[in-house]
């Protein structure tokens, strides 16, 4: 296998038979990966070993629905059903990850070295355009008591403007909700392709999630991204776009480190 090059907050390992990425800086604080294609994540089986690979005893996740609806796992309290819509999942349960599933979405893993809490984000375009990344960062602060200057994020493989072009749709989708319209801008680049007399746009999905985790209070250096484009490396990662719904997924799984502190009053 091919592993293509990643910066330096990046590494490749194997875990418990599971190829995948995780992100230096996010593993000084606890367990998570990126997994690939390696990984089917076909049976229960599955999820039970790549949990065991974060060192955690289950694993959450939930019906992703492209939005920014919360679950989070608390303390004493039952588990969300798996049946339950979610698309940003907060543990503050050691024994509990969280992964979000994607094939081009973006997966975004969030560890507070405050109090140890974590959440996974699932953030396709319509994900993004809501804000997925800023509630996930609010709903740290409110159930955790975060401190975003406390918050380690990594933004996992999804497709990379190179390989995403979208239509003036989803540039209005943006525009309608809340988000600085000079942002807005900058995520969107102009592009015609040959074939087409249409105008596109190239989405940069990693910038808008990076942008939104930084007007929330969490510091530039503190979010690392792979760079990896999922259309560009089907060998490793799937991909939406270019498989359709032969597409499987990778997962992003993150656990709680093993001091959650700080409980929120919620
Ligand atoms: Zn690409």
């Amino acid at each position: 296998m091919f592993f293509p090059p990643v910066p330096d907050s990046f590494k490749w390992t194997t875990k418990a038979g599971i190829v995948a990425l995780y992100c230096q800086p996010l593993a000084v604080v606890t367990s998570h990966l990126f997994t690939t294609r390696q990984a089917p994540l076909l049976t229960k089986n599955d999820w039970v070993q790549l949990s065991a690979a974060v060192g955690a005893h289950e694993v959450l996740q939930v019906r992703q629905v492209h939005g920014s609806s919360t679950l989070v796992v608390q303390p004493k309290r039952p588990l969300p059903s798996c049946d339950s819509e979610a698309d940003v999942l907060l543990s503050g349960v050691p024994e509990v990850a969280v992964a979000v599933r994607s094939a081009d979405c973006v997966p975004l893993l969030i560890a507070d070295a405050g109090s140890g809490a974590v959440a996974a984000v699932h953030a396709g375009w319509r994900g993004t355009a809501a804000g997925a990344a800023t509630v996930a960062v609010e709903s740290l602060q409110r159930n955790f008591s975060s401190n975003p200057s406390d918050l380690i994020v990594a933004i996992g493989p999804c497709i990379g403007p190179c390989c995403y072009k979208v239509g003036m749709d989803v540039v209005n989708a943006f525009q309608a909700q809340q988000h600085l319209h000079h942002n807005v801008d900058q995520w969107f680049h102009k592009t015609r392709p040959l074939n087409t007399s249409k105008q596109l746009f190239s989405l940069d999905l990693v910038a808008a999630n990076f942008d939104q985790l930084v007007l929330a209070g969490v510091p530039e250096n503190q979010v690392h991204a792979t760079g990896l484009c999922t259309a560009m490396h089907l060998d490793l990662f799937p991909s939406f776009r270019s498989e359709r719904e032969m597409a499987g997924r990778m997962a992003g799984i993150i656990k709680p480190s093993c001091s959650v502190k700080r409980q929120g009053s919620v």
